[in-house]
């Protein structure tokens, strides 16, 4: 895959602040992956068992304490549009031709339900120079700290998913992002969101059996029915589950690999990039932009004249950086 120039940028804005931290050459090596925390918890999102309900926005809200948030256009069903200052989670439309079948590319239409990632090798943690933001050692939560933040919004920069947002209208303004329900977690509970969710589309629990799950659906028979579970898995709740048609799978658990993973996984019955989800490289930008600052900094090899070949390829759009968007 080719990294696009936009990434490249991101890669670079998320590593600058490891670099000035640890110094070159603690870089994973080509390959490594940065490993799950030992009691990871995250979320499976399975787009063909979503009904666009949005009941997931509403209890994000409540569990959240977010006001309403309404958009241009009131009272349609994509209102608001898009993650806000206010609106830590949504649900989003795709729609083609007639829009007559769930799930299908052509004339078909599908939901994607977008907020933070909770990235293994998160670069938006990586890019924070006050470490306002924070991955949990042991579940792996991506976390913020607004006592900590100074608002110079490098995460949002950083954050190959443009999930971060801040808080424009605010006299005393905060980065905003989904924080996995944590406030529910240390007390036992689930998020608000799947717990929220009437099919089963938005799934919790520990992100090894979230990926053992999205596995399993992958070999169904699509069209058959199968039990599929309910709010959660191996959080210690009863199981709950409920019978659905199995849909025609993208043979691809979007989250298993992108940028060196992340706790939470998607699924759905048509394209990523139809959903809206970047094409992104398997190496975190982390160590992406490690590699190429370690690249630099070895043997300061003239350094002065790398940047300037950078810029010079950025602003031609040079085809291995992928074409000027
Ligand atoms: S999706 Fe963005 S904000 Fe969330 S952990 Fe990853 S880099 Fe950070
Ligand atoms: S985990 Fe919590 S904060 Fe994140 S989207 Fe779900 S309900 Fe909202
Ligand atoms: S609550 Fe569940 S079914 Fe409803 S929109 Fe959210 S993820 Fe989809």
């Amino acid at each position: 895959m080719k990294i696009k120039r936009r990434d490249f940028l991101k890669a670079a804005a998320g590593g600058g602040a490891l670099l000035a931290a640890q110094g070159p050459g603690q870089a994973l090596a080509r390959g490594e992956k940065k490993a799950l925390p030992p009691n990871a918890k995250g979320i499976l999102y399975d787009s063909t068992l979503c009904i666009g309900c949005q009941s997931c926005m509403v209890g994000c809200k409540k569990a959240n304490n977010m006001p309403v948030e309404s958009t241009e256009r009131l009272q349609l069903w994509d209102n608001p549009r898009d993650l806000s200052g206010k609106t830590l989670n949504v649900i989003k439309k795709y729609e083609n031709g007639a829009a007559a079948r769930k799930d299908q590319a052509t004339d078909g239409y599908s939901f994607v339900k977008r907020h933070c990632m909770h990235c293994i090798d998160p670069s938006c943690v990586t890019a924070c120079p006050v470490s306002a933001l924070t991955k949990d050692p042991e579940t792996g939560v991506v976390a913020y700290n607004k006592d900590a933040c100074i608002g110079c919004r490098y995460c949002q920069i950083a954050c190959p998913f443009n999930i971060p947002k801040f808080q424009w209208d605010s006299p005393t303004p905060e980065i905003v992002k989904c924080q996995l329900c944590n406030h529910l977690l240390v007390k036992g509970g689930i998020s608000a969101c799947c717990s929220s969710c009437p099919t089963g589309a938005s799934l919790f629990g520990p992100v090894e059996l979230l990926l053992a799950e999205a596995k399993r659906r992958l070999t169904l028979t699509p069209g058959s029915y199968q039990d599929f579970p309910v709010s959660s898995i191996g959080a210690g709740f009863p199981p709950q589950f409920q019978s659905h048609q199995v849909a025609t799978y993208v043979p691809h658990v979007y989250g298993e690999n992108e940028v060196g993973g992340t706790q939470v996984l998607l699924m759905a019955g048509v394209g990523f990039n139809l959903l809206g989800m970047p094409d992104l490289p398997p190496d975190s930008f982390v160590k992406l932009a490690d590699g190429i600052q370690y690249a630099i900094y070895k043997g300061m090899v003239y350094p002065l004249v790398v940047l300037g070949a950078l810029i010079y390829m950025i602003r031609r759009g040079d085809d291995h950086f992928g074409k000027k968007e």
